[in-house]
């Protein structure tokens, strides 16, 4: 009778030289093919001041090439002048959120008018996708006095609001310091960084450096094993950095 059963002892034995097959299998592997870690980090990439005419469809196309998703706050006058970008964003599965009508950095804080900014917005945003965004971003950083109080108008609003953890600094325009501040450093699981897509009220309004270097920031990261989701993934994921 033909033996179909083995031993315990039989059992373990094999399991035991099966391990030291795949260890040594993992080992030669690893000399050519580097074998991805188990544990990966999850980032997302956000876009501010957009939509624009020239850089954003530029920004959408190397997106498109890498497979990946990001986030855009739009800022509701250039939604306004540019519907076809805004359709193209939300077309091709990005997040879209809310970044004031007329982008206001004014020491003065009125509530009122920065609600009517959001609302706005809102009503812009859902014109042209159908969909009321859930995201929003201020347009003073954490720092600013203004900074808590627009928070809590978009709060009343039934917004979440969405800082950032790293600056690209893209503003200032040069390649060297994007590639710096992104990538010369350790990024976290949940880090949201910061890039700029259009050029509301900048000193430097261009954009060619972003566009220019993120190619080579979204090589790298997958590189290191780091995924870049866009803001509603990785919410599902985790929840720092969100205020
Ligand atoms: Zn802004």
């Amino acid at each position: 009778m033909e033996k179909v059963f083995t031993t315990h002892n039989q059992q373990n034995k094999r399991l035991k030289q099966n391990k030291i097959m795949l260890m040594k299998h993992r080992n030669i592997l690893k000399r050519f093919v580097p074998i991805p870690e188990q544990s990966k980090s999850y980032v997302s990439l956000t876009f501010d001041d957009g939509p624009d005419r020239k850089y954003t469809p530029k920004i959408l196309d190397i997106l498109k090439g890498f497979k990946v998703k990001a986030s855009f706050f739009l800022v509701g006058k250039r939604a306004e002048k540019y519907p076809d970008i805004v359709r193209r964003i939300f077309e091709e599965g990005h997040d879209i959120g809310n970044h004031t009508y007329s982008h206001p950095i004014s020491p003065i804080f009125k509530h009122r008018i920065i609600e009517r900014e959001i609302k706005v917005t809102d009503k812009i945003i859902e014109g042209i996708t159908g969909y009321r965004p859930r995201f929003f971003r201020p347009t003073w950083s954490r720092w600013h006095i203004n900074y808590k109080k627009m928070l809590n108008t978009a709060k009343g609003l039934d917004y979440l609001s969405v800082s950032w953890s790293i600056s690209s600094i893209d503003w200032l325009g040069t390649e060297k310091l994007i590639k710096h501040r992104v990538l010369n450093r350790d990024i976290n699981h949940g880090d949201i960084i910061l890039f700029h897509d259009g050029a509301e009220k900048a000193l430097f309004p261009k954009r060619e450096a972003t566009v220019r270097v993120l190619p080579e920031i979204l090589r790298t990261l997958h590189k290191r094993n780091i995924l870049t989701f866009k803001l509603s993934e990785l919410l599902e994921k985790q929840d720092r950095s969100l205020a």
